[in-house]
C-alpha cells in the first residue's frame, strides 16, 4: 500500500489502521521529522509490518515516479493507493487571494494526486488489481467560503476520480475518492488558527454547532472507511466521493 502525506493527520492515521490488518506500507511525505517519526510509531506498534519511507513532494513528476519506483522494486506490486497529500492554503475572499498560494494548492492538490493516478496505474493494470482512494472533500461537494483553489482542486479531483472509474474500471481498478467534512487533523487545527486567531478553541466550537452531530470528527473515523475501500471486501464500489461528514453536506 503506498499513503501520500503520511507524516501525520489522515494519512497516518489510516497506515496505522491499514498496518493493524498487516498491510505492507510505502509512507511518502515532504516533511521528514514527521516522516521519520512516522514510521518509528508505526514499526513499534506493528513489528511485523514492513514500512518503507520515500521524501517526495507529491507535486512534483520526478518525485512520484520515484516513490512508485521503490514501491515497485521492494515489494513487487501495488494493492492499494491512498492518494492523499493536500493543503489548504490561506483564507482569503477569491479576488483578494495570493496568487503564488492558488497556484501552490492546485499544484500539490491536483497535480499531485494526478500524477499519482499517471504512474500508478500502469503498475496495476500489469496485476489487473488495484484500489485507490483520493483526498477530495466536502469542499468537492460544495463551496467554502474563502478557500477558492482549495474547493476547486477538490471538485477537480472529484471529477478525475470518475473518469479513472470509467477508463480502469476494465483493469480490475476501482477508483474512489472520500470527502471529509471537519476532522481534527494539525491542518484543521491550523484554519481554526486562521478563522480566530485570538481563540482557535471557540472557532472549533462554533464549527461543530453545524454539524448534525455537533462534534468535529475523529482521524479515525476516516481511515475505516479507507482502508474498506482500499481492500479487496471492496469489491463494486468506483467512481464515488464518499462524504465522511457526520451528515452535514445534506444540510441545505
Ligand atoms: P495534515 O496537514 O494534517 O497532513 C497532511 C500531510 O500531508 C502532512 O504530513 C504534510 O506534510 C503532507 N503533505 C502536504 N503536502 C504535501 C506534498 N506536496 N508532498 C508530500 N506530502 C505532503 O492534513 P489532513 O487533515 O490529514 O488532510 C489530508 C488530506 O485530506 C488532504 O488532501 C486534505 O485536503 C484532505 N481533507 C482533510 C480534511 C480534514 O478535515 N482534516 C477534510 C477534507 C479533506
Amino acid at each position: 500500500m503506498i499513503i501520500t502525506g503520511a507524516g501525520m493527520g489522515l494519512g497516518l492515521a489510516t497506515a496505522k489502521e491499514l498496518a493493524s490488518k498487516g498491510a505492507h506500507l510505502v509512507l511518502v511525505d515532504y516533511n521528514e521529522p514527521a516522516l521519520a517519526e512516522a514510521k518509528t510509531e508505526i514499526s513499534r506498534e506493528f513489528p511485523e509490518v514492513k514500512v518503507v519511507t520515500v521524501f517526495a513532494d507529491v507535486s512534483d513528476e520526478e518525485a512520484t515516479k520515484n516513490y512508485v519506483k521503490v514501491a515497485v522494486d521492494t515489494f513487487g506490486r501495488i494493492d492499494g493507493f491512498y492518494n492523499n497529500a493536500g493543503i489548504e492554503g490561506r483564507q482569503a475572499r477569491m479576488t483578494e487571494y495570493d496568487l503564488d498560494i492558488f497556484k501552490k494548492v492546485i499544484d500539490i492538490n491536483l497535480m499531485g494526486v494526478y500524477f499519482g493516478l499517471r504512474y500508478v496505474i500502469p503498475v496495476m493494470q500489469k496485476q489487473r488489481y488495484g484500489r485507490i482512494v483520493n483526498a477530495a472533500s466536502v469542499g468537492g461537494i460544495r463551496g467554502v467560503m474563502n478557500q477558492s483553489p482549495y474547493v476547486a482542486s477538490k471538485h477537480a479531483v472529484s471529477g478525475m476520480t470518475k473518469n479513472a472509474a470509467l477508463e480502469y474500471g476494465r483493469d480490475g481498478i476501482l477508483t474512489n475518492a472520500i470527502a471529509p467534512g471537519a476532522i481534527l487533523t494539525p491542518m484543521v487545527a491550523e484554519a481554526f488558527r486562521q478563522i480566530n486567531p485570538a481563540d482557535p478553541k471557540a472557532a472549533e466550537i462554533e464549527y461543530a454547532q453545524h454539524n448534525p452531530t455537533k462534534r468535529l470528527g475523529e482521524p479515525h473515523e476516516v481511515a475505516k472507511v479507507v482502508a474498506f475501500l482500499l481492500s479487496e471486501d471492496n469489491s463494486y464500489i468506483n467512481g464515488q466521493t464518499i462524504a465522511i461528514d457526520g451528515g452535514e453536506s445534506n444540510i441545505y
